[in-house]
């Protein structure tokens, strides 16, 4: 799982998260909302340690991402240690961020063989499989820029689980496609979800794909969280004020 304790970031004067605590359970799927600039990617940078945390600590599994010293100084956990942890997480982006110049094929086998040592035939294999899971099994060959957006994306989700992840992360998955490919890919998502025992943390301005691919929803305003609990709550019946003005402009 991921465990947030009294986390600190801000940037400059801009203080992003004030003492952020949360737990994300193994095999929980848990999704953020709540306004633009709050914070909810920010988080997700975080986790894949490219952005530091200011104060507190971060855990995933029962490692934490740094510590301080006696001084009080920040130090980040080993190399060692981060790379580890970075196996575990994989993270799908609003931006497909697949590599241009490699096919579909290569895109998929490249984690796997140079990060996780799997050898070229085993990498393949996996690849074959996760493509037709995806819908995508004969773009094998392709090149990302012959692909549609929902194509590319579905590839791009397809390449996070080659590397057999514990934690995925999304991140504004669909708001870069067109109207008509956002539910095949929410869909596909949904499927995926469901069916394994990945522990999903996921940032979206989608409410009834957070409705339908969480089983926790956590709503944040300026670097806290407001109010959290089943979807049904939420969207049904929430109490918080905030959440109920938020849920009202964007619903
Ligand atoms: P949105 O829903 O619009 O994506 P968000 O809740 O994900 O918003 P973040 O992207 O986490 O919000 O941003 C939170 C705040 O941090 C914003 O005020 C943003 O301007 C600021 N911020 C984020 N990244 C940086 C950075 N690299 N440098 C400076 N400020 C940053």
């Amino acid at each position: 799982g991921i465990r947030f304790e009294k986390v600190v970031k801000h940037f400059g004067d801009n203080v992003v998260l004030r003492e952020l605590d949360f737990t994300v359970e193994p095999g929980e799927r848990v999704t953020l909302i709540g306004p633009s600039g709050s914070g909810k990617t920010t988080i997700l940078r975080l986790l894949m340690t490219l952005e530091k945390v200011n104060g507190g600590t971060i855990f995933v599994g029962d490692t934490p991402l740094s510590h301080m010293d006696r001084g009080g100084k920040l130090v980040p956990a080993n190399e060692k240690h981060l790379h580890e942890m970075r196996k575990q997480i994989g993270m799908v982006f609003q931006q497909f961020n697949l590599f241009p110049n490699m096919n579909v094929l290569r895109n998929l086998i490249e984690g796997p063989v140079r990060v996780l040592g799997l050898s070229k035939d085993e990498a393949v294999e996996r690849a074959r499989g996760l493509l037709d899971m995806v819908g995508l099994a004969d773009k094998i060959d392709a090149h990302p820029s012959q692909l549609s957006g929902g194509q590319q994306q579905r590839v791009a989700i397809a390449r996070a689980l080659a590397m057999q992840p514990k934690v995925l992360l999304l991140d504004e998955v669909t708001s870069a496609l067109d109207p008509e490919l956002v539910v095949g890919v929410q869909d596909l998502l949904r499927d995926i979800a469901r069916e394994s025992d990945l522990t999903l943390l996921c940032v979206t301005h989608e409410m009834h794909f957070a409705r339908d691919i969480s089983n926790r929803v956590l709503m944040f305003d300026k670097g806290q969280i407001v109010e959290e609990g089943p979807p049904e709550q939420i969207f049904g019946e929430p109490t918080e004020q905030r959440t109920k003005d938020f849920l009202q402009a964007v619903l």
